[in-house]
């Protein structure tokens, strides 16, 4: 194993904002209509990406969005939408797959996918978000097959690392791990209800902390309404916490396949792991 990860000094802090667009997709998989009151994730394609769109766009500022499969069929203006403007579009399962597969199953929903947002963008895909965490040593090879060069789904560590998933000398790919709970809009806003000034406070007082320590801070939104950050006062606090870092020297933020590229450009400064 190699030493801790290093984010070199240029970088006073790197971040990667991450939008999983979680559409009508997280419906349709759970076998619910996506209209009426489970209409949410509607609202991300109709609202909140145009929304945050907007509001990314003043800011200057790269993102990824993570696309379920099925999300992009269904909104493929919206998909077009974000890649014109700039941003990344990455993979994100079909139908927003939180339950376990069969490795055949799983690899053709993972093939299906890249298809669709290929054909959409014109260009090949780089990186994947598992919807619900779940992936096995078989996931991150097929991803490597299909020329995926990171994937996002860990939530073990603060620092992107290598993750090895065979022998061979190229069985690994860059993890770019984020934070579920932290940093993350889902959980105070499905669970808590917490109201959007106390999100900003507590997105703050993490980004305070990485800034002085480790510098890679990655921070992941839905624009659902219902528990997403789709509406305007959430996105108003996404907007103010965007413009907290900037006002901070030597920021540097980076859409998900940039910082992936130069993790690959430098493995010697990456921790490598083994998927057991
Ligand atoms: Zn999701």
């Amino acid at each position: 194993m190699t030493e801790r990860t290093e984010i070199p000094v240029e970088f006073r802090c790197i971040v990667t904002l991450g939008i999983d667009f979680d559409g009508p997709s997280h419906e349709v998989g759970r076998g619910i209509a996506p209209l009426g009151i489970h209409s949410w994730g509607r609202y991300s394609a109709r609202s909140g990406i145009p929304r945050h769109m907007e509001m990314l766009s003043r800011h200057g500022v790269p993102c990824t969005f993570f696309v379920p499969g099925y999300d992009a069929r269904c909104h493929p203006d919206t998909v077009r939408a974000i890649d014109a403007a700039g941003f990344e579009v990455a993979a994100h399962g079909y139908l927003h797959e939180a339950w376990d597969l069969e490795e055949a199953e799983e690899s053709r929903l993972l093939h299906q996918t890249d298809d669709i947002l290929r054909d959409l963008l014109g260009k090949p895909v780089l990186g994947w978000r598992s919807p619900s965490g779940r992936k096995t040593q078989n996931t991150m090879r097929v991803l490597k097959s299909l020329g995926y060069i990171y994937d996002s789904s860990d939530k073990d560590y603060d620092l992107p690392y290598r993750l090895r998933f065979g022998g061979g000398k190229d069985d690994w790919m860059v993890e770019l791990p984020n934070n579920t709970y932290s940093l993350d809009d889902f959980p105070f806003y499905k669970f808590s209800y917490t109201p959007p000034s106390e999100v900003l406070a507590q997105w703050q007082s993490e980004f305070d902390a990485v800034y002085a320590s480790d510098r890679f801070f990655v921070l992941t939104v839905h624009p659902r309404s219902g528990w997403g950050s789709g509406t305007p006062a959430r996105t108003r606090i996404l907007d103010q916490m965007i413009g907290y870092m900037r006002s901070h020297e030597g920021v540097h933020f980076f859409s998900s396949a940039q910082f992936a590229r130069w993790c690959l450009d430098h493995p010697q400064q990456l921790e490598e792991v083994t998927i057991p």
